[in-house]
């Protein structure tokens, strides 16, 4: 095989070659829509993987033509470049949009929910109360799934991935194996893990337990009540910056101090609702949001002292 990314489409076709019908392939696919900020540029390759035995074949490939690969869930803490990503992105199938929920869990017992990496987090919410299934109430508010919020140790409302998982399946691009990882192999911390663009999160376990159905959709309509007064609808990824010392000082604190909230740079804005968002106008510019994201760092660095850590994964620009 001779393909590099110079040729896109001899790689996409050697994809299609070697993949199953399972998957699709796409070049120059556009990224902006796929994430939740809702701009940006495309992608040289996407592959839509329908199974793990495509994803091992999809990620020699690569290897071979040395292209980097990286994979979008819901892309809710995504910024594409406008000029896009020279790079294979890999979107889970419908193989790994599982969620499994035992049946007849009684009240106090403790249960385990198997899910797959492309399960939405607050479709898992929703299913686990509808069953009276709790403990994963604070799912709701996050528009990731399984994947992105185990790589980014995800969390709200007092807990995270570290607290929820009992275990899950990750794929070691590099070295072609799939492995069972328990949560301190991911060596979790605040928003971090030790995945890399080399794994691939399948599936997972998440510890659970069963209570009344009522009890537990009225906390998770509580969370979205809090979500919906606290925090701004629209093209967004949630909060930008990591807390610079967790539980203790909090980046949109920092940001509030210094009179941020609304500072515009061509078509990003600081949330007036949330001083730690930072919106994106329709058709707007990742470029912009970049730029701002810089500007509001270099100004809290200056006027606090506090060096402020995005948690955004960046994808395209010079220091993604
Ligand atoms: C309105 C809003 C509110 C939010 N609130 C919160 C919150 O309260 N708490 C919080 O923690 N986050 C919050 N977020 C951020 C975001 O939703 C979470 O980080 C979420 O877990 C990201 O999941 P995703 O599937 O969208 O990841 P993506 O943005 O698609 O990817 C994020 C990272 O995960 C990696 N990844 C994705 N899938 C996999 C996989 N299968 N295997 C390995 N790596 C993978 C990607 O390569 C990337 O590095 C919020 C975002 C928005 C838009």
């Amino acid at each position: 095989m001779n393909t590099r990314l110079d040729d896109v489409a001899a790689l996409a076709q050697e994809c299609r070659n070697r993949l199953s019908s399972m998957s699709s392939v796409y070049e120059h696919a556009p990224l902006g829509s796929r994430t939740t900020y809702r701009v940006g540029g495309a992608a040289a390759l996407l592959v839509e993987i329908g199974s793990v035995e495509d994803l091992m074949s999809m990620a020699q490939l690569c290897a071979t033509a040395e292209v980097p690969v990286s994979t979008l869930g819901n892309g809710s803490n995504t910024l594409v470049a406008d000029r896009g990503w020279r790079g294979a992105i890999i979107v889970l199938g419908a193989f790994a949009d599982v969620i499994e929920i035992p049946e007849g869990v009684g009240r106090g017992d403790h249960t385990l929910v198997h899910v797959g990496a492309a399960a939405s987090l607050p479709m898992i919410a929703r299913r686990c109360a509808a069953q009276g299934v709790g403990g994963l109430e604070w799912l709701v508010g996050i528009p990731g799934t399984i994947g992105g919020a185990l790589r980014m140790n995800a969390g709200g409302h007092g807990s995270d991935m570290n607290e929820a998982l009992e275990g899950a399946v990750v794929v070691d691009l590099a070295r072609g194996v799939a492995e069972s990882w328990k949560p301190g192999e991911f060596a979790f911390d605040f928003r971090s893990s030790t995945l890399t663009d080399e794994h691939v999160v399948i599936e997972a376990q998440l510890r659970a337990v069963g209570d009344d159905p009522d009890a537990i959709g009225a906390r998770l309509e509580g969370i979205v009540r809090w979500r919906r007064d606290n925090q701004p609808g629209g093209q967004n990824c949630g909060s930008v910056f990591v807390n610079p010392v967790p539980h203790e000082v909090s980046a949109g604190a920092l940001i509030d101090q210094l009179g941020l909230r609304g500072l515009r740079l061509g078509s990003a804005e600081v949330s007036t609702k949330h001083a730690n968002f930072i919106q994106a106008d329709p058709a707007g510019s990742a470029d912009d949001v970049k730029s701002l994201i810089d500007e509001v760092r270099r100004r809290v660095e200056r006027e606090t002292g506090y060096h402020l850590r995005s948690e955004v994964r960046l994808l395209g620009f010079e220091d993604d």
